[in-house]
Parts: structure tokens; sequence; C-alpha cells
């Protein structure tokens, strides 16, 4: 194949090629960001009203993650291909639906740019590699699963656990560590939030994590093997202080609106899995056991 050749030898082509993938990849998040979080709803709707023996309700118009066509939410208009255009139409579009003007978020170019760079980053720390192709794959989940869990307070199954099986299966092949080590990082990493959470209700009598906690835990530790999650609970708690605090001012002290742990997580796991030698061996070096 051409192109694959073209994109193994040279490294700027493939960091490019990974933004404009980042870029609609990003899109097409926003829409399961949006999107599967009311799949979900509809689902336990329905299982909630079958085991209460209630007739089922009608399902109405097609609604999964690619049908139907997104529309501008104020007005009906279907968003055409040409304003759909990662970042570009946003701009193009100045910010606004064409058809009534309203204001579109701008959160949605936002993720886009994050996706894009993200990717990109990716693409130029492992190079043209099965790393870089898995550690794609799971940036696009964390994002997602952040956004979601930001939201929500939801960490959705479908992504958190197809996410955790990959890493199992990546590590068959030692992409980024061994079986061995990522079998007892995902033990490791449900159980210890696990731990914590009971601890915390038998103490304090609330809850102060979630069960999907646990389950991104145990996921990244498939990913990175046990040895990732000592620092990556540690930076969670760094990463949530710092965003906490930002949120604090941005929000004017609005300290009872519950912050969802898991994009915290999630960024600490991904930081973790870039860098977390070089930051543990610096940390030793300045305490001076090396
Ligand atoms: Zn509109």
């Amino acid at each position: 194949m051409p192109v694959i050749d073209f994109l193994a030898s040279h490294a700027l082509a493939f960091v490019l090629f990974a933004l404009l993938l980042g870029l609609l990849i990003g899109s097409f998040l926003n829409v399961v960001v949006y999107r599967l979080p009311l799949m979900m709803q509809r689902d336990w709707r329905e299982q909630a009203r079958e085991v209460l023996e209630l007739p089922a309700e009608d399902r109405g118009a097609t609604f999964n993650l690619l049908l139907p066509n997104s529309k501008c939410p104020q007005c009906g208009h279907e968003i055409k291909a040409w304003e759909n255009i990662p970042v570009i139409s946003y701009l193009f579009l100045r910010g606004k639906c064409s058809s009534c003007k309203t204001p579109i978020s701008k959160r949605y170019p936002l993720v886009e740019l994050s996706c894009g760079l993200l990717s990109a980053y990716i693409a130029w720390h492992f190079g043209f590699t099965w790393q870089a192709g898995g550690m794609l794959l799971l940036t696009w989940g964390l994002l997602a699963m952040s956004l979601i869990d930001a939201d929500h307070q939801l960490l959705p199954d479908a992504l958190v656990l197809p996410l955790l099986w990959l890493g199992l299966i990546l590590n068959h092949f030692g992409l980024f560590t061994s079986l061995e080590d990522a079998l007892w990082g995902a033990v490791a990493g449900y159980l210890s939030l696990w731990s914590v959470y009971w601890l915390f209700k038998l103490i304090t009598g609330k809850e102060g994590m979630g069960y999907g906690d646990f389950k991104l835990l145990a996921m990244l530790g498939t990913w990175g093997g046990w040895q990732v999650l000592p620092l990556t609970i540690l930076l969670s708690s760094l990463v949530g202080a710092v965003l906490g605090l930002i949120m604090l001012r941005l929000r004017n002290a609005e300290t009872s609106t519950p912050i969802p742990f898991g994009p915290y997580l999630a960024i600490a796991g991904w930081i973790a899995l870039l860098w977390g030698e070089q930051i543990t061996s610096g940390y030793l070096q300045i305490a001076g056991f090396r």
C-alpha cells in the first residue's frame, strides 16, 4: 500500500494525518457524547417497564449513533455536510446556525480541536507503530467517557469494557506491557478503588465514587499494567485539585454541584501511560533515591 508506506516513512505526514483523523473523530465523539446517554436512558426505561410489566412504550423514530442526521436543536434545520466540517464550519458559520442564527456551543469545535491535537501528539510520541494505533483508540475512548461523565456522572460500560478487553488483547502481544502485568493491573485497579469506596461508605455513610470509576481504573491497568496505578491515583488527585480550583473560580464557588471523578482518572491515566517512567524516575532523582 503506497499510502501506508508514505505515512510510515514520513513522520510529519503521519502527524498531520493523525491531526485530520482526530478532528473527524472528534466530530463523531460530539455525537457519541450527546446520544449515547440518551440511548442508555431509553434502554433503561424499556427494561424498567418490562420488569414492572407495563406495556412497552412506542419507540418512535430510529435513534442511534448514526441516525437521524444531526439537527439544530432550536429550529430543526438539518445540518448539511458542508456545515459539519470539524472546526472550519464553526468558524465559517461564525458559531451560529445557518438557518435561525442561534449560537452553537463552543464546546463542539473545542472537542474537535482537542481530539485533533491529542491524536497528533500520539502520532508524534509513538511514530508509525502499533502502539500509536492502540493509544489513538484509547485516547478517543477516554475523551468521550470523560465528557459523558462530566455531563451525566455516568461512565458507560459500552465504552469502558471494550477498551478493557482491548487492553488485555493488545498486551497479549506485549504492546505496552506483559499480559501478566495487565491482568494484575485490572484486578488491582478495580479492587483499590472498590476498597476506598467501601471504607469511605462505612466511615461517612456516603458514596464518594461510582462503580464506573473502578472499572475505568481496571481498564487503565490493563493498558499499562499494575505499575501505572499508583501514579494514576496520585495524579488524579492532583488533576482533580487543579481543575477543581479552576472550576470553583469559574462557577463562583458553587460547591454543591457533584464533580465526577472519571475525567480526572482518565487524564491521569493518559499521562501515566505516556510519561509514567520519566515522571517516576524524575521524582526518585529529586527525592534523592537515585
Ligand atoms: Zn437553527
